[in-house]
């Protein structure tokens, strides 16, 4: 093999690595992924699970020839070692009870190899089957009475769909340091594929275990554990890592999360790994919004600094955990997440369960993958993102999401849920940033306005980095509690911020609605308080004909310099009706505060008022946001107008500049699967380059028409006619 310069730094950094025992302290030298590396630039991805049933069935033509239709670039395939799709020599791996002797793995590399496919073979090793305890007890993972544990199989005990079959094992035991890397070794010595994939592994949750070295370890509840977990992840994924870099190729484990996060910190593998593996298949939760894929892929670029996310859509119907993984999804839904991961700029990865199923029984699937993916490898060139075009950085805290204790009847995500929605509605183009980011000064200096949605949990390097960016002239909406407690969740004293907003904390937080949560009716917003108009401002401009506006539950009471722009009326009885007014319904307590400082502009709403909107929908909390996102954002690269609810993000690509438009206006889109979505009318669309390069031609991917633009400088000004689904308007240099 040929090797370039890029490559042979690849492989001197994975040679560190190789020459690392697992265990090593991390600030050891990361491998070096080089940024014209295939995977690097992998964009379509089509990933075909095999069952054990479908060993002698598998026609290997037929599923190559689809990869080939879809213009797949890469392709997972199940080597896995629960059973072996390959007649493997390691004897505590058992293979398909339907083998019969075939090499289906091998085939499969064959057939894809032939068509230029590049191969991931993929190794389920967070489970195995349950009669291997039979001889190796040590390998599962335990319950506290030291019976198997069940974890990975859902469902009810009376559930016809749960299965004793397979259980999972212990990422400490010797199954991962001796079992797995003979069975890598094994399929590198004898495949010519690209790279090894760890299906179910790392668990991005602490896997609770009572197993004999575990119960060494300490509390599997406790933080000891979760530090212990975390370091044997890495560990082991460097070492894995270092032995596929022998062969000169990559190893990925399975990551994702969402904005809520595990227990992991994912930044610590995203280092090590060669691309963000985000296997959120589906809206895994009933009531997650429509935007749940661009959600993914938009922590994952954050997590990653920029380098690949492959983001899985399941092409079958997940609705929570209500699964059909054998029939095709709803086709509106299944097109969305494959859209909004392009739009975010991710790999599209799409996935499908067995093959007598799909290929035989239920083959609706098929089209979807065929008419997105082959579309886009058409227009591939548009899709390499060079940087986004983004003034507004939404910043996502995954620690404060594991440690905060929010108020009784919400949820840590609740603020940055609601966030996300209005700068959806504003379709103001964001980027989402870590906590860890705002010690970055480099990180921040790009943007115009830091949003932070009750970002509750802050180390002081944190709050230092915010300081910087506001002395520098960046503006800044912060809500609630941001910044009110450590990294550990100990509360301050103050709010750190007061002194930069002109205010001060005079209480503990109040929170109302935890005493009437209903029996059996899950979260219960709390009885929300009023906000009372005191004086003519660009955030309350909106709001005519009225004194009174809707307020939040949730509350820290603050004192302000100067005259108040909102004060606040507390809570009272909604029934009975002849009781329903205020008794003090004006006060001096201000709601929020603002300010202008230079170019600098700062809001700081000391009610919930992201999560509030999140919960109830409440008009006037929305429009409250709103008005702060346009005052501090009072230019923003990319502003649309038109109807409808759609999520907006414009890229400098290698051809020039793109902008992307995915339709989110359907009744659903916090409930499950879209079914069908109207087309809008026309969309307006004006973008600022980031530099003053001349527009040599353009044209709308989707509809697949050229593009009259107007170009005014670095202005550049068009209409989309209709928006269906996804557009993307590609202009080109
Ligand atoms: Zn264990």
């Amino acid at each position: 093999m040929d090797m370039n310069r890029r490559e042979a730094a690849l492989i001197g950094g994975a040679a560190a690595l190789s020459a690392m025992a697992p265990g090593q302290a991390a600030g050891a030298p990361a491998p070096l992924y080089p940024a014209d590396a295939w995977h690097q630039r992998m964009k379509r991805v089509v990933h075909i699970n095999f069952n054990e049933r479908d060993a002698d069935r598998v026609d290997v033509e037929a599923w190559a020839d689809y990869l080939a239709a879809c213009r797949a670039e890469v392709t997972f395939l199940s080597g896995t070692n629960v059973v072996a799709f390959y007649p493997t020599a390691i004897k505590e791996v058992p293979v398909s009870r339907w083998l019969n002797g075939r090499d289906l793995f091998g085939e499969c590399v064959a057939a894809a190899k032939k068509r230029g496919i590049r191969v991931m073979g993929r190794f389920s090793i967070d489970i195995a089957k349950s009669a291997l305890a039979e001889t190796h007890p040590e390998w599962f993972c335990r319950t506290e009475d030291g019976k198997l544990v069940r974890r990975s199989l859902v469902g009810s005990p009376d559930d016809p769909g749960v299965s004793d079959e397979f259980a999972p094992t212990c990422q400490f035991t010797s199954y991962y340091t001796d079992v797995v890397p003979r069975l890598f070794r094994e399929v590198l010595a004898w495949y010519p594929i690209d790279g090894i994939y760890s299906n179910g592994w790392p668990s991005p949750e602490v896997v609770v275990c009572y197993c004999p070295v575990c119960r060494k370890i300490g509390d599997p509840h406790g933080e000891a554990y979760r530090d212990a977990f975390q370091k044997r992840a890495v560990a082991l994924w460097k070492s894995y890592t270092a032995l596929t870099a022998e062969k000169r190729l990559v190893f990925t484990g399975n990551l994702g999360g969402g904005f809520r996060g595990g227990d992991l910190d994912l930044a610590e593998l995203a280092e090590i790994a060669p691309w963000f593996m985000a296997d959120n298949q589906g809206r895994g939760n009933v009531g997650a919004p429509a935007w749940d894929a661009t959600q993914q892929a938009r922590i994952g670029r954050a997590i990653m600094r920029d380098r690949p996310v492959d983001a899985i859509t399941a092409s079958y119907e997940i609705s929570g955990d209500v699964r059909w993984r054998n029939v095709s999804g709803n086709p509106a839904e299944v097109k969305s997440r494959m859209h909004q991961t392009l739009l975010a700029g991710g790999t599209v990865h799409f996935h499908w369960l067995g093959f007598q199923q799909g290929f035989v029984e239920d083959r609706r699937w098929q089209a979807i993958g065929r008419e997105v993916l082959g579309w886009q490898a058409k227009h591939d060139a548009h899709f390499h993102n060079k940087a986004s075009i983004a003034d507004v950085a939404l910043v996502v805290s995954q620690r404060s999401n594991r440690l905060y204790q929010a108020p009784a009847g919400t949820d840590t995500l609740d603020a940055v849920e609601g966030m996300y929605q209005l700068l959806a509605e504003a379709r103001m183009p964001f980027d989402v940033v870590l906590e860890r980011d705002l010690a970055d000064p480099a990180r921040l200096k790009r943007y115009t306005c830091l949003v932070l949605p009750n970002v509750a949990l802050m180390r002081d390097a944190e709050i230092a980095g915010i300081k910087a960016y506001v002395a520098g002239g960046g503006s800044l909406i912060a809500t609630f509690e941001t910044g009110l407690y450590d990294e550990n969740g100990k509360e301050r004293a103050d709010t750190p911020f007061a002194a930069m907003f002109g205010m001060r904390r005079t209480g503990p937080r109040e929170a109302f609605g935890r005493g009437a949560v209903p029996p059996r009716r899950g979260p219960f917003p709390g009885s929300p308080a009023y906000q009372r108009i005191e004086r003519d401002h660009p955030l309350t401009r909106s709001f005519a004909d009225t004194r009174w506006i809707q307020g939040s539950s949730c509350r820290v009471p603050i004192a302000g310099d100067g005259p108040p722009i909102l004060t606040h009326v507390a809570q009272y009885p909604w029934y009975p009706p002849e009781g329903v007014y205020s008794r003090q319904p004006h006060t001096d307590i201000p709601t929020v505060v603002a300010r202008e400082r230079g170019r600098s502009r700062l809001v700081y709403f000391a009610e919930d008022l992201d999560g509030g909107y999140w919960r109830s929908g409440a008009n006037d909390l929305g429009d409250l946001i709103l008005n702060a996102l346009r005052w501090t954002v009072p230019e923003p690269p990319l502003t649309i107008a038109g109807e409808g609810l759609i999520e907006a993000a414009a890229w400098v690509t290698e051809p020039g500049y793109a902008v992307h438009l995915v339709n989110h206006t359907h009744a659903g889109f916090r409930a499950n699967a879209a079914r069908a979505l109207p087309t809008l009318r026309e969309q307006q669309v004006r973008l600022v380059l980031p530099d003053d390069r001349r527009i040599a031609r353009a044209s709308l991917l989707r509809a697949e028409t050229s593009l009259p633009v107007r170009q005014t400088g670095r202005v550049v000004e068009f209409t989309v006619p209709s928006l269906a689904d996804y557009e993307v308007a590609a202009l080109e240099l």
